[in-house]
């Protein structure tokens, strides 16, 4: 679509975090598993806005801007497969309320400058896998990852050479400035 961008606001992983869950799916899941997401591409969506014009992006990126919270951890301690889209997936047993008002706040800030919102409730998770076997095994979720979150980012989805990529375009710091700060 001409001058358009596909958006999405997310959760950067940290490195390390990336690190463990790609030597955790090698060592859990077999080959034929899916098309696995490549470490640098492990991050937890937000919102997805879809094809978004300049002008939508940034009535957008003001509203994200106006959004006073404060950050909070992300425990990954569960994984699943979601059998009709084939995904395979890792994720938080109990979703923090941060995380959960961030990524409402966010989609209803879409949802009213014309981005479609799924009706079904928001799931924190980061897809592991795409493509998934219908019948892959999802093996123990022993682990736990664990990661503060201060920030969160607008990113742009490219698709080039064969691959997704996903550039950061702008980042909003999460935590309350008191007055004293001010
Ligand atoms: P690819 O589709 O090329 O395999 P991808 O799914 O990671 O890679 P995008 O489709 O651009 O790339 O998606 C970017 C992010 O937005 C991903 O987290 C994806 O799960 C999410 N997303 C994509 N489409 C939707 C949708 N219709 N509703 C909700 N989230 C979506
Ligand atoms: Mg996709």
């Amino acid at each position: 679509m001409a001058d358009t961008r596909r958006l999405f606001f997310a959760l950067e992983m940290p490195d390390d975090v990336q690190r463990q869950i790609v030597q955790w799916r090698a060592e859990n899941f077999p080959d034929d598993a899916g098309r696995p997401v490549a470490a640098a591409n492990l991050h937890l969506t937000l919102a997805f806005l879809g094809e978004v014009s300049a002008e939508k992006q940034k009535a957008l990126c003001q509203l994200a801007g106006r959004i006073q919270q404060q950050g909070f951890t992300i425990t990954l301690d569960d994984a699943g497969l979601w059998a009709r889209s084939r995904v395979v997936w890792l994720g938080p047993r109990h979703a923090s309320l941060g995380l959960i008002q961030l990524a409402n706040m966010l989609r209803a800030q879409a949802a009213r400058n014309g981005c479609y919102q799924s009706p079904q409730p928001y799931h924190p998770h980061v897809t592991l896998y795409r493509n998934a076997s219908q019948t892959v095994a999802i093996p123990q979720p022993n682990f736990r990852w664990q990661f503060k979150v201060e920030e969160f980012v607008l990113y742009e989805s490219v698709f080039e050479k064969g691959r997704t990529r996903y550039r950061p375009l702008q980042r909003w710091p999460l935590g309350i400035r008191t007055s004293k700060e001010e």
